[in-house]
């Protein structure tokens, strides 16, 4: 064959989709038709309404325990769903990080993203914060909520299944920063410690480039292997979501009750509101350092949003925003191969407002009132947790009772806001979601075209 020939063949192989991208899009497809957001959204309206016939208040069951029981077998679907997901979120996570960077192929390339990749994650969860922290001194809603109630629901042991009893180990700040190299990497994922599994992934990748092309090959192999794997299973327990949302929220409703949830309204709005103005200031950000319209921006994003909030996972939708970011907004696959994974797991801007508005709420609740500094370190530390916080249905609930632990209110709080969780994570997960791809499309006008 000629060169030319040869020339020919390659661009067109490199044009078809690879059975990577056949096999993610098909999983996608699926969560599409289902109009899964759909079904979700039903389940979350049937579960809190079984939920409130089957609580002990309700007509059906009286005995407690009979109704905390039945709660717990409903649940199970749920249990199911979130434990199918947390079980494929590492190996998801570490391959796209691997992968990401691998195919960025070039550590200059690398630096300049870098260096610009890191101040925008940590600019835009400063404003998410202090976005949050406004509103919540605003409206302060923990001001409507009845006190006797809110120990009523701490002492019902709603949250006691999402207390694991670590808090923030006793470190000194070398230590912690010490900390972020997994010396045992086995143990970073026994411990889901977030960060180490970023950075080890990280290191794995930049080693892949140095290295000879062919030596690699194997690994990288393994790791496309693995992300097609995960998304597999993950498109598998979609399938219950809707389900699982029911389940989960009839429990929920069934253990804390309809007053507990009404008077919840004020602090999931509060939430909301800046959700709401987190997603205008990803669109101011589009329209003034990008070239696309913001119109385009989220026209182009709008199935991936409805996935995120389906799935309530920024790991799950990972690659569905890859293939978004390069098939409608039109993005360098180096940028958003990169960008998307590693935003995934440590740029989360919904949940650090989340985070944020949970704990100032709670201090409101218990009558805890904060100074000043003592309000600039929980933003600090929020920012912190936010990054640390594995891209899971649910977990950044978790992650807010070791702040909690630090500003002086319970752990077991987390009780009082338990019930509204769902909903919310489901948002702010979108919100999480959006922001990764804000960057990604920054990002790609910002960085110089990689020098071929
Ligand atoms: N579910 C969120 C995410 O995956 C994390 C959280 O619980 O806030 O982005």
């Amino acid at each position: 064959m000629t060169n030319k020939g040869k020339d020919h063949k390659k661009r067109s192989e490199k044009d078809k989709p690879s059975n990577r991208e056949k096999s993610l899009s098909k999983s996608s497809q699926l969560m599409m038709d289902q109009r899964l957001w759909l079904k979700i959204l039903v389940g979350m309206v049937f579960g809190v309404i079984t939920g409130l016939a089957l609580s002990p208040a309700g007509p059906i069951i009286e005995a407690k325990e009979t109704a905390f029981a039945v709660g717990e077998w409903l649940s199970l679907p749920g249990t199911l769903f979130l434990g199918m997901i947390q079980m494929v979120i590492i190996p998801l996570i570490v391959c796209s990080i691997i992968l990401g960077i691998a195919e960025s192929g070039s550590m200059d390339f690398l630096k300049s993203m870098g260096s610009r990749l890191i101040p925008y994650f940590i600019l835009t969860t400063i404003i998410s914060i202090t976005i949050g922290v406004t509103l919540v001194q605003i409206v302060r809603p923990g001001d409507m909520i009845n006190q006797g109630m809110a120990l009523e629901v701490l002492n019902s042991g709603a949250a006691s299944d999402r207390l694991s009893g670590d808090t923030f180990e006793d470190l000194t700040i070398p230590q912690r920063i010490a900390n972020i190299i997994p010396t045992n990497p086995a143990r970073a994922q026994v411990e889901r410690n977030m960060l180490q599994i970023v950075i080890a992934s990280i290191l794995v990748g930049i080693a892949l480039i140095t290295i000879p092309a062919g030596t690699g090959k194997p690994f990288k192999d393994l790791c496309v292997a693995g992300q097609v794997l995960s998304m597999k299973i993950i498109s598998w327990a979609m399938v219950i979501a809707p389900y699982a949302v029911f389940g989960l929220l009839c429990n929920i409703t069934i253990r804390i009750g309809l007053d507990a949830l009404i008077s919840l309204g004020f602090y999931a709005a509060t939430v909301l509101t800046g959700l709401g103005c987190m997603m205008l200031v990803y669109l101011t950000i589009i329209a003034l350092f990008t070239k696309k319209s913001p119109g385009e921006f989220m026209k182009g994003i709008r199935e991936v949003q409805l996935l995120a909030f389906s799935t309530s996972s920024s790991a799950a939708t990972m690659p569905f925003s890859i293939q978004a970011a390069e098939e409608k907004l039109g993005l360098r696959p180096e940028v958003s191969r990169f960008v998307v994974p590693l935003g995934a797991t440590v740029n989360m801007d919904g949940t650090a407002l989340y985070q944020a508005v949970a704990a100032l709420f709670l201090c409101q609740v218990f009558g805890i009132d904060l100074s000043t500094p003592e309000i600039a370190i929980l933003m600090l530390t929020t920012v912190g947790a936010s990054i640390g916080t594995p891209a899971t249905p649910g977990v950044g609930i978790v992650v807010l009772a070791t702040i909690l632990v630090g500003i002086g209110v319970p752990a077991q709080a987390i009780a009082l806001i338990i019930g509204v969780d769902r909903i919310l994570d489901m948002c702010r997960t979108t919100v999480n979601v959006t922001g990764d791809l804000a960057a990604s499309t920054v990002m790609d006008r910002w960085l110089p075209e990689k020098k071929k």
